[in-house]
Formats: structure tokens, sequence, C-alpha cells
């Protein structure tokens, strides 16, 4: 750890975080069913899911700006869940920078010490260390408007962390950043993270940022967990179809199991005959899903036979949407274009499809 980056670095973080039975309803609606998560100190957690599912819920709570309906938020064992949100001391980087734009960069990033008593020669040694580490020395006297959208953002990481706090909690920071500065910035946060060893919680809808980002994703939908893992661990074994469909898997076909050996089955789908590896346990005759990346999906003689619906050219392959005889619409990857209307046969490449029950029917 470098000087700048040990001045900042929290003397609190050796803290565990535990969500216990983490509630929330808003009128009849349960926005969060019993969140049940530790975190451990330094740890970097992003909780994915899609819209509406309750991580920004999950974060207010929290952080202190929303109350719980029930459950414990207990830091280094102690109960936090009745403090104010300054008692907590937890930093907190929304998507909308949310920094005063009367005030220059340094009393933004100042802001937060002022409010906890810290002043003078102490405060200026803290604001400039974080500037240091957001690499914004140079632009403190500026306004924020005078700033581009990513340097606002790094401003905001900087007065997150100036107060160090045991806990950084981050709503979608990077989604009003253009595509290659979303890159750039990820990297910087990841870096910082790794520089001052704060636990930290990430808010996104994105996937590719969780994996790259994360030691531990949590996946969420409609106000539960629906799996806790490494990166690794949820792009390659997603435990059911929608953690699947929310890592990539966008084609998933009905079908029904005819053959079973170890841990793969066979099942026929849309009329053809596809292998997977199971993701639960299957038998003969059981209705399954089929879920294949489109970079998995690809032309075959004995595949599912589809009619192409578009493609497009991505760089290194193209990526196509076909249609198969039952309705199914199916995500590929191809070397060459075929034309719309085009009729087509698609499989798995070996050991890339996964199955699942198909609990609907
Ligand atoms: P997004 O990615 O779109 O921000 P999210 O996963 O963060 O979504 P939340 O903002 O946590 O989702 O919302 C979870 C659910 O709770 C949604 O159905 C939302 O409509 C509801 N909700 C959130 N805040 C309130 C509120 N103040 N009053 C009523 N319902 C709310």
């Amino acid at each position: 750890m470098n000087s700048v980056a040990n001045a900042v670095a929290s003397s609190r973080s050796t803290a565990r975080l535990e969500l216990d039975g983490l509630s929330r309803s808003f009128g009849a609606y349960n926005a969060l069913d019993g969140i049940d998560l530790t975190i451990e100190p330094g740890e970097f957690v992003a909780l994915l899911g899609p819209s509406g599912c309750g991580k920004s819920t999950a974060l207010n709570c929290i952080a202190g700006l929303l109350a719980l309906s029930g459950g414990e938020i207990r830091l280094g064992g102690n109960r936090i869940d009745q403090l104010e949100p300054e008692k907590r001391g937890f930093g907190m980087v929304f998507q909308s920078y949310a920094l005063f734009p009367h005030m220059s960069v340094r009393k933004n990033v100042g802001f937060g010490l002022s409010m906890q008593g810290i002043k003078g020669a102490e405060a200026d040694k803290r604001i400039n260390d974080a500037l240091a580490l957001v690499r914004l020395e140079s632009q403190a006297e500026k306004l924020p408007g005078q700033l581009s959208g990513g340097q606002q953002q790094r401003v905001a990481i900087a007065r997150a962390i100036v107060i160090r706090p045991p806990v950084v909690l981050m709503d979608e920071p990077l989604s009003n950043l253009d595509a290659k500065l979303r890159l750039e910035m990820r990297a910087e946060i990841r870096g910082i993270h790794d520089q001052i060893g704060s636990t930290t919680i990430y808010v996104t809808h994105d996937q590719d940022e969780a994996l790259s980002l994360a030691d531990r994703i949590v996946v969420m939908s409609q106000g539960h967990i629906e799996q806790i893992g490494s990166p690794e661990d949820l792009y390659q074994r997603p435990v059911n179809v929608d953690v699947a469909d929310f890592m990539g898997f966008r084609t998933r076909v009905p079908g029904r199991v005819v053959a079973v050996s170890g841990g793969e089955a066979e099942i026929d789908v849309a009329g053809a005959r596809i292998a997977g590896t199971m993701r639960m346990p299957l038998k003969v005759g059981d209705a399954a899903i089929l879920s294949v990346r489109p970079e998995d999906l690809v032309a075959s003689d004995q595949g599912i036979a589809a009619t192409v619906s578009s493609m497009e050219y991505r760089g290194r392959a193209f990526f196509g949407l076909a249609r198969a005889n039952d309705g199914s619409d199916l995500y590929f990857r191809a070397d060459e274009a075929l034309p719309r209307g085009a009729a087509t046969r698609l499989s798995p490449v070996a050991g890339r499809a996964l199955l699942f029950r198909d609990t609907t029917r």
C-alpha cells in the first residue's frame, strides 16, 4: 500500500458486515424479502439483478437512508440498523454523482469531514490524499460543472472515501458514463478498492461490471437472493434458469429429457436431440429447459431447425437471432452473414449447454 492509500485507508474496515433477515416493504409490497448475507472485511461484493429486484433498496437500508421493516444489520458484531446514516459513517457513491454544484471540488470532498468536525491541517491532508488517490489534485479548485462526467464521479468517490468509511456503498456509479469511460473507471474503482482495502458493496444490473469488479456476486430477483458466488461460479454454474438468463445464457428452449448419463442428459428440443450438463437432477421424461450463450450456439447438421430472423456483425463474428419450429428464439454465432429467412440448424458447442428442470410444465 502506498503512503497516500495508507493515509486514506480506513482504520475500521476490519469489521464484518452482517445482514440478517433484511426486509423492507412499501405498503403490501415486499421489496426486500429476508436477505441473509455476510460480507467479510475488505471484500468487494456486487449486488446484481434486473431493474426492480431490490438492489437499491438493500443498499439504502444498509446506508440508513431507508428504515428496515424487519431483520438486523451488524457491523463488527454490533447492531447498527437503528443508527442514523451519519452515525454509520458509510461512504456513498450514486449514479447521479450528487455533488454540490456551487462548491469547488476541494469543498465537495471536504464536506463530510466538516460534518464530522474535522478541520484545519488534518482536513487539508485528508482531502489532498483523497484527491491524489483519484488523480484530481490539479482540478481541486474547479466547480463540478467544469469537469467531465468521469472526473465528477471521481470527485464523488474521493468524497466517499475521505471520511475513512468502514464500508463504501456504490449504486450504479458508472451508468451515466459512455462505454469507453465506463471501462476505464471500472479498473480505477477496483484499483482504489485494492489500495484502501475498504469493504465495498456495489449495485449494478450489468453482469460484465459485476464479473470484472467483484470478489463475490449476489444475484437478486424480486426481493430475494437467487445465488451467491464468485464471478467464475456464477458464469459457469448458475443454479437456476433465471440466474443463467441473467448471466448471458440468452437462449432458453423447452424440451423433454430422453436420456441421462452421469451429469449429462439429452433432451428432445424442437425436433432435435441435444446434450447438455444437468444443473439439477433430471430423469427421463422430465420437462427441461436448455440454456446456451449466443457465442456457444453454432451451425450443425444435427442441430435444432430454425429460420434466421436477423444478423449483426460484431467485429470478430456475426451474431444472429433465429426462430425454431416451436417458436423459441435462438441467439447464435456464425462466421458469415446468413440472409433473413434462411434455413439453418443450430447446436450448442460440446460441453457448453446447461439443462434445468422446467417448473412451468
Ligand atoms: P433499478 O436497477 O431499476 O434501480 P432496483 O433493483 O434497485 O432497480 P429498487 O429501487 O430497490 O430496485 O426497487 C425495488 C422495488 O421496490 C421496485 O418494485 C420498486 O418499485 C419498489 N420501490 C422502491 N422504492 C419505493 C418507494 N419509495 N415506494 C414504493 N415502492 C418502492
